[in-house]
């Protein structure tokens, strides 16, 4: 089975294996730090300025060691290689502990900093995972830093585009998975095409797309339209460069839908060499924990309260404790023959508020996602 068959991220793999939702990843918060304030970022409201140290890295070992399925660890920020230190002190050795254990890891960054700070992680990481939303370095200096609360130079802003570049072309010519995010908003869903050439130039691997959320910084910005997703994918499709694996997730379109254009754009990425869909990991095979004051949330964006600590609770119980969340049971459907696990909660808010998952059933027979 290859990576596009099998994504070791999908909570699919351990519902068809467990016959239920288990805990098989991960995500830590490695830092609130980040050089970047961009309009979208989804934790733009945690990010600050000065922090402290964060709980022993033991302590995440123990935890980690009592989780039974697990198959994944990612690290994410803010930029997590912001200060040299999170480099040294926490993530190699969450990552050198993954390795040990046979774990995947991605790892979450901007990769505007000095190649240094990623090639030191490159041997221990299986999927480097960075944002790409531009078409040109004025967009990057325009979005990079629409929340930085005073003027960035365009020059600096420059520079940091060009060594995101540069550092991506000789992290993949290195050997490394790169996989670059775009988010579909009011911005970037005319120009997903542009972006797919820069980032199969850049050298990634794979290109990720999700339709952009209202969350933190995103909150504010204009919401698209279900038709205007669903074209802004076709126009994606319709340029694809075929090296590429392009993932989708947190797509809001199900294949119990009333609408035949949503089926048939189901149909097509189904049917589609080197596209797969991913279901959504929040809260059906994944945690975050804030590696600083030790909470345990459903997601690292979710403006949920956190449903545990790491101090006191084992990371097993927490996620049983949020599959009984009354939250969890409005999206837990399950459609096996359309390889679908449902909306994610931010999904279900946005598009469809008083739709109830539960009763409606796949129409579709879509296999593996
Ligand atoms: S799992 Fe839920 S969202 Fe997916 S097709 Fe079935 S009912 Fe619809």
């Amino acid at each position: 089975m290859n990576a596009v068959q099998y994504d070791p991220w999908d909570p699919i793999h351990a519902l068809r294996r467990h016959g239920r939702y288990a805990l098989t990843s991960v995500e830590f918060t490695v830092t609130h730090l980040c050089n970047m304030r961009c309009e979208h970022c989804a934790v733009g409201d945690a990010l600050t300025m000065t922090e402290g140290d964060t709980l022993p890295v033991d302590l995440m070992l123990r935890r980690l060691d009592e989780v039974e399925h697990l198959e994944t660890i990612s690290l994410t920020g803010g930029e997590p290689t912001f200060r040299e230190a999170t480099i040294r002190e926490v993530m190699l050795p969450l990552l050198q502990y993954a390795k040990s254990r046979g774990i995947r890891t991605q790892v979450n960054t901007n990769l505007t900093l000095d190649l240094e700070r990623y090639e030191v992680l490159a041997p221990l990481v299986d999927v480097m995972h960075i944002s790409y939303n531009y078409t040109s370095p004025d967009d990057f200096h325009e979005m990079g830093f629409a929340r930085a609360g005073h003027p960035v130079a365009a020059r600096t802003a420059w520079m940091l585009y060009d060594r995101m570049l540069d550092n991506a072309r000789q992290l993949s010519q290195g050997g490394l998975f790169l996989s670059a995010e775009s988010m579909i908003n009011y911005r970037t869903h005319e120009r997903i095409g542009d972006m797919h050439r820069t980032i199969a130039d850049m050298g990634c691997k794979r290109h990720e797309v999700h339709p952009m959320y209202p969350s933190a910084f995103a909150a504010a910005l204009p919401k698209l339209s279900l038709e205007q997703v669903r074209a802004a994918i076709h126009r994606l499709l319709d340029v694809r460069d075929d090296r590429l694996w392009v993932l989708f997730g947190t797509l809001p379109f199900f294949a119990c839908s009333d609408r035949p254009e949503e089926l048939e754009l189901l149909r097509r990425l189904a049917d589609t060499e080197q596209v797969s869909v991913r279901n959504d990991p929040d809260g059906r095979n994944r945690l975050n924990v804030d590696m600083f004051n030790g909470n345990v949330h459903v997601t690292d964006f979710a403006d949920l309260s956190a449903l545990g600590n790491i101090r006191q609770d084992r990371l097993e119980d927490v996620f049983a404790r949020w599959l009984e969340h009354p939250l969890s049971h409005t999206v837990s459907c399950y459609c096996p023959d359309a390889g679908c696990c449902g909306p994610n909660v931010l999904v279900k808010s946005m598009y469809y508020e008083d739709t109830d998952f539960t009763v409606r059933a796949a129409k579709l027979k879509l296999g593996a996602s």
